[in-house]
């Protein structure tokens, strides 16, 4: 899964929403640029969750014939 770049200098930083969901608050290591990624409120948070755990699923049922990231 190819992460997104910085929003602000569009550097290739590896954002992923596996990444966001750990870490919503990141700092871009290029132009120090504060993301906040935090959920609005705990619905949203739950809806990522659920949807990494379904990126998980797939990762899974395909391990060793298709490489991810
Ligand atoms: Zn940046």
């Amino acid at each position: 899964m190819a992460g997104i770049p910085c929003p602000s200098c569009k550097s290739p930083i590896g954002l992923t929403l596996e990444l966001i969901i750990k870490n919503p608050i990141m700092v871009c290591p290029h132009c120090k640029t504060i993301m906040n990624f935090e959920p609005p409120n705990d619905e949203i948070k739950e809806k990522m969750k659920k949807g990494l755990a379904e990126i998980e699923k797939i990762k899974n049922k395909y391990k060793g014939m298709v490489k991810f990231g």
